[in-house]
């Protein structure tokens, strides 16, 4: 049986043999614009969506739902159908509904301070594995649409490049997503900073940065050895020459570690001649990271330290700690 999700109009096509046309592009919307399973149809014929049920299967299957700031963020952990589990985040604000999805099943970069690093990688999603999420996020946030979807949750977007792509374009031209309100994180694979440069969607972009030394980034995000911020700021470069969009960097603050002053100077330095804005998150509490997250006092010192120095920051209002969804606190761990 086919995921409901991974499969293309010719497959569901074919799965609707013998039925007018006009039913592929029915069930194509109801999947996409209205989120509904095939069950969900009442448009359709029961036969008929007995037979979609058949023939299609939802990959995610829902062992745990949380919820907190008084179910305006909610928190899913699926388990796909080979076991593989993932986590998927919902949150509700007065002029937007995002969605935060997992493009991988663990992750393999390995960065110590991020839950999802300690755990490990399993595989990559297929690109209906991500749609699902936010379908299903989409469910749940009816009457409310989807506005936002964030590559921020579980996973490494940039290394299962093809199906988070994919994903991308069926949201937009499916689901009906502006690309705008698509944004990718990633640690800095360069050659799918280089993909995004030249993709004709344009979708937002966001570096996972936390250090703007080699030494100290090469501590904290191991994949810098790989990519270091020479070669980084390079792929960058082009990213913003050619597109001519705003990049953004992401700075999760860490107790004595990267919120100093020098740190702050650093940074600016970095990303002012790509003039990118900046998000500083305080680090949030993984299980196996020890060092704390900076205080508010200091969160709000290093952001106005930063804006002296004449970057465009703002500090990520971090939702769901108390459940572990927020920044780097998702691990798929059944409690
Ligand atoms: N792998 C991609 C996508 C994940 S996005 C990436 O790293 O960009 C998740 C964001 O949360 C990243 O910016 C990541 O660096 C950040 N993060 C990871 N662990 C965190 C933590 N403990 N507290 C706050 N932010 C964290």
């Amino acid at each position: 049986m086919a995921g409901l999700y991974d499969v293309d109009r010719d497959a569901l096509a074919a799965l609707l043999e013998g039925e007018p046309a006009y039913r592929a592009r029915q069930v194509w919307e109801g999947l996409y614009r209205r989120a509904l399973l095939p069950d969900e149809m009442t448009d359709l014929p029961l036969t008929l969506r007995a037979r979609l049920s058949g023939g299609l299967s939802p990959a995610l299957d829902e062992r745990r739902r949380r919820s907190a700031d008084d179910g305006r963020t909610l928190k899913w952990l699926w388990r796909l159908p080979d076991g593989a589990e993932v986590e998927t985040v919902l949150m509700r604000y007065d002029r937007r509904t995002t969605v935060c999805v997992s493009s991988q099943a663990g992750c393999a970069m390995r960065c110590g301070f991020c839950a999802t690093g300690q755990g490990g990688f399993a595989r990559h999603l297929t690109a209906g594995e991500i749609l699902e999420q936010v379908l299903a996020a989409a469910r749940a946030a009816a009457p409310e649409r989807v506005t936002h979807v964030v590559f921020m949750g579980m996973g490494e977007p940039l290394a299962n490049y093809a199906a988070v792509w994919a994903a991308v374009e069926r949201l937009h031209d499916d689901v009906g997503i502006s690309a705008r309100r698509l944004t990718i994180s990633t640690v800095g694979i360069v050659p799918g900073i280089d993909r995004l440069t030249a993709a004709a969607l344009p979708v937002n972009l966001a570096v996972s940065l936390h250090a703007a030394n080699d030494d100290l980034r090469n501590r904290l995000v191991p994949v810098n050895r790989r990519y270091p911020l020479g070669l980084l700021a390079e792929a960058c470069t082009r990213y913003v020459r050619t597109t001519g969009r705003r990049l953004s960097f992401e700075w999760a603050l860490i107790d004595g570690v990267n919120d100093r002053p020098t740190d702050a100077e650093e940074l600016a330095a970095y990303v002012r001649p790509l003039r990118a804005h900046v998000n500083v998150i305080p680090l949030n509490p993984t299980p196996g990271f020890p060092a704390r997250g900076t205080d508010a006092e200091g969160v709000a010192r290093f952001a106005t330290g930063l804006r002296r120095l004449g970057v465009n920051t703002t500090v990520r209002d971090t939702r769901g700690v108390e459940i572990d969804a927020a920044c780097g606190q998702l691990a798929a761990r059944p409690a």
